[in-house]
């Protein structure tokens, strides 16, 4: 039986969990540095088109997503990381 919500929403609670949840990559490792010279790691938290994804598709945590955005600007700004893309 769904519970309804005070929004009257149905609460998920008894709904089948997903195949698999996101989880922070960082928080998991427990490491909390970004290398910004590491420009294979960063490339996986860039799109084809050079753009930082949003934590929605990475699955970092907010504070490891604003890491890894100043991580892929300051490769950026040292022409380690390209702007845009290369097509
Ligand atoms: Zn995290």
């Amino acid at each position: 039986m769904n519970k309804k919500t005070s929004r009257g929403r149905v609460s998920n609670a008894s709904l089948p969990k997903k195949a698999h949840d996101k989880y922070c990559g960082f928080c998991k490792s427990g490491s909390d540095y970004v290398d910004y010279k590491n420009v294979s790691f960063l490339l996986t938290f860039v799109n084809k088109q050079g753009k930082i994804l949003p934590a929605r598709y990475t699955g970092n945590c907010p504070k490891h997503q604003r890491k890894v955005a100043k991580g892929v600007k300051r490769a950026r700004e040292l022409h380690l990381v390209s702007h845009e893309s290369k097509f």
